[in-house]
C-alpha cells in the first residue's frame, strides 16, 4: 500500500524479512481478509475531540487531548465487542450498551460528570456518520486491483453492526465479498472464529488466504486461524 510500512508475518514465524517481500516466499493468496479501523478507513478527527464536542453541547467540559490518552487504555480493559444468541433489536441494545459502558469509563477516567444516556446514544450514533471517517487515500483502488486479480476480499473487524452501512457509505461494499464484524460473529480478534466465518464465507481455506490489519490482534488472530498475516503501519 502506498502510503503504509509492510511487514509480513507467516503462520508459523514471526521473523520478518523486508528485503524479501512476502510474494517470492509465499504461494499466491485466493483470497485476502482484511481489517477496517487503521487499515481501510479512519477517523477524520479524534475519538476524544468528538466526546469532547458532543458532551459540550449537554454542557459537560472534557479535555479532547485527555479522552484521547485514556481511551486507548478503557478499550483494551474493555471486554470484546461480541455477543452470541442476540439478533436485531436485541443486538442493537447490547452494542449501545457496550459503547455506553466505554463512554461512562472514558468519563470516569478523567472525574468528568457521568454521561447521560441521551449523551452515550448521540456519540454512538454519531460514529455511525459516514462523514466522520475517511478511506485511506491508497484502498480503493487497491481493492479494485485485488478483485481484477481474481482474489475474493472480506473485512473481518472488532466492530458493531454501524461497520456494515458504514462500508456501504463510504462506496467500499461493492468491493468486497463479505463483512464479518465481532459483536455479531460473536467472538473477536484475536480469537480465530471471525476468521474462521470469514473462510467460511469466501468458500476458501487458511491456507489460501492472507490476512492484512495493524494491530497485534490481526496477527495473534491470524495466527491462531492459521493465515498468513500482513502487519501494515500507517505514516
Ligand atoms: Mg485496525
Amino acid at each position: 500500500m502506498a502510503d503504509a510500512l509492510v511487514t509480513a508475518v507467516g503462520p508459523a514465524t514471526m521473523q520478518s524479512t523486508p528485503s524479501s517481500p512476502p510474494a517470492t516466499r509465499w504461494p499466491r493468496p485466493k483470497g485476502l481478509l482484511l481489517d477496517a479501523m487503521g487499515t481501510l478507513i479512519d477517523l477524520r478527527q479524534s475519538v476524544g475531540s468528538s466526546y469532547a464536542a458532543l458532551a459540550q453541547e449537554q454542557g459537560i467540559s472534557v479535555d479532547a487531548e485527555a479522552i484521547d490518552a485514556v481511551f486507548g487504555q478503557v478499550l483494551s480493559q474493555a471486554p470484546a465487542l461480541a455477543f452470541t444468541g442476540l439478533e436485531a433489536e436485541a443486538l442493537l441494545a447490547a452494542e449501545r450498551q457496550w459503547w455506553g459502558d466505554r463512554i461512562a469509563e472514558t468519563f470516569a477516567a478523567l472525574e468528568a460528570p457521568e454521561p447521560s444516556q441521551e449523551l452515550r446514544l448521540a456519540l454512538f450514533d454519531h460514529f455511525a456518520e459516514a462523514e466522520q471517517w475517511r478511506v485511506f487515500p491508497d484502498v480503493v483502488e487497491q481493492l479494485r486491483g485485488w478483485r481484477e486479480a481474481g482474489l475474493k476480499l472480506a473485512v473481518v473487524s472488532n466492530f458493531d453492526r454501524r461497520l456494515h452501512g458504514l462500508l456501504a457509505q463510504l462506496e467500499l461494499s461493492h468491493l468486497l465479498d463479505a463483512v464479518v464484524v465481532s459483536s455479531e460473529a460473536g467472538a473477536a480478534k484475536p480469537d480465530p472464529h471471525p476468521f474462521a466465518l470469514a473462510l467460511n464465507a469466501l468458500d476458501l481455506e487458511a491456507a489460501e488466504v492472507w490476512h492484512v490489519g495493524d494491530s497485534p490482534e490481526d496477527l495473534a488472530g491470524a495466527r491462531a486461524a492459521g493465515l498468513r498475516c500482513v502487519l501494515i503501519e500507517r505514516i
